[in-house]
């Protein structure tokens, strides 16, 4: 028998992609197939176990090598049960994702949300490899968020561990509402989603800005015409990285991490955004808590999330 691998699933609403991972949390090779998730679960988690032996099929690894499969997904989870709880992306309540895939691949299957999993992909594999303290925030159409604390994923009492996106960050009188039915959520202003809610809203104010000759706004154009000195444009980057660098002063009293990394289609904004980024963590974190500390991107993109799917069985 050979060295230990594993194999990750990251299954989202689409595409399931399966890989495996050696040891050191490098990427050996992958396969993608269709989700199909209009047929059920049984259908999807009958894919994903058909995609596996497919991809054991174009290597030259032995099944014998297998160390134990783990599973990302969108939605809520029972962890230590592995049961899917609720993912309105694949319309499933209760699924028993554990069981099923254990009983369809003779393996021991871990499970854990899509979020958490790409954090530990990073951790592992990316960005953070080699660092025990780190969390992640994926910038996307929400905020995801993930906890690596001494070597390990943090999943807390009920999986919500990790939910960064709904640090309570914005003041009351500022604060609109977030799709978890609260107010003043971090997602509300530092995704995709609240830069463009902030950008509509500075145009429909009447501002004074190149966005407004845009028919539609993306995140992209906010932070184009704000490299380009567009007074409004930048004082909604600003907005968004104080609130990004807010929570990340919060989380360095509580985890006290070595290093921030920044994923999602916002941190392609790259250098620019992540100089404003740095400079309100160091403004508002403790002195002691930032020693040392650095922000910096994501490096696995779409691969993050298989490479923490395979991880599982050695951190989760
Ligand atoms: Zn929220």
């Amino acid at each position: 028998m050979g060295e230990k691998i594993y194999v990750g699933v990251d299954l989202g609403g689409t595409t399931i992609k399966v890989g495996l991972c050696d040891a050191k949390g490098q990427l050996l090779k992958t396969y993608e197939g269709d989700t199909e998730a209009q047929h059920g679960a049984e259908h999807v988690l009958s894919n994903s176990a058909a995609y596996v032996r497919k991809l054991f099929d174009q290597t030259e690894y032995d099944w014998d090598q297998v160390e134990g499969i783990g599973a990302g997904i969108p939605g809520f989870m029972d962890i230590p049960n592995g049961f899917v709880k609720l993912s309105p992306n694949l319309g499933w309540r209760n699924v028993d994702v554990k069981g099923t895939l254990e009983a369809k691949l003779g393996k021991s299957v871990r499970i854990d949300n899509d979020a958490n999993v790409a954090a530990l992909g990073e951790a592992w594999g990316g960005a953070g490899a080699g660092i025990d303290n780190l969390i992640c925030f994926t910038l996307g159409t929400g905020v995801g968020g993930g906890i690596i604390a001494k070597g390990s994923l943090i999943q807390g009492f009920a999986g919500m561990a990790g939910e960064l996106g709904h640090l309570n960050v914005v003041p009351e009188d500022e604060a609109i509402s977030c799709g978890c039915g609260k107010k003043g959520c971090l997602e509300t202003v530092s995704s995709a989603t609240g830069i463009i809610y902030m950008a509509k809203q500075a145009v429909a104010d009447g501002a004074e800005t190149s966005l407004s000759s845009l028919e539609s706004i993306t995140a992209k154009d906010v932070m184009d015409a704000a490299k380009l000195g567009d007074q409004t444009a930048i004082k909604i980057v600003h907005r968004a990285a104080f609130y990004l660098g807010r929570a990340m002063a919060l989380m360095s009293v509580t985890i006290n991490p070595q290093r921030f990394v920044v994923g999602g289609g916002v941190s392609k904004a790259g250098e620019y955004l992540f100089q404003i980024i740095d400079h309100y963590y160091r403004e508002l974190a403790v002195e002691n808590s930032q020693e040392g500390v650095d922000i910096v991107p994501a490096v696995l993109s779409n691969d993050a999330g298989v490479v923490g799917a395979a991880g599982l069985h050695l951190f989760g």
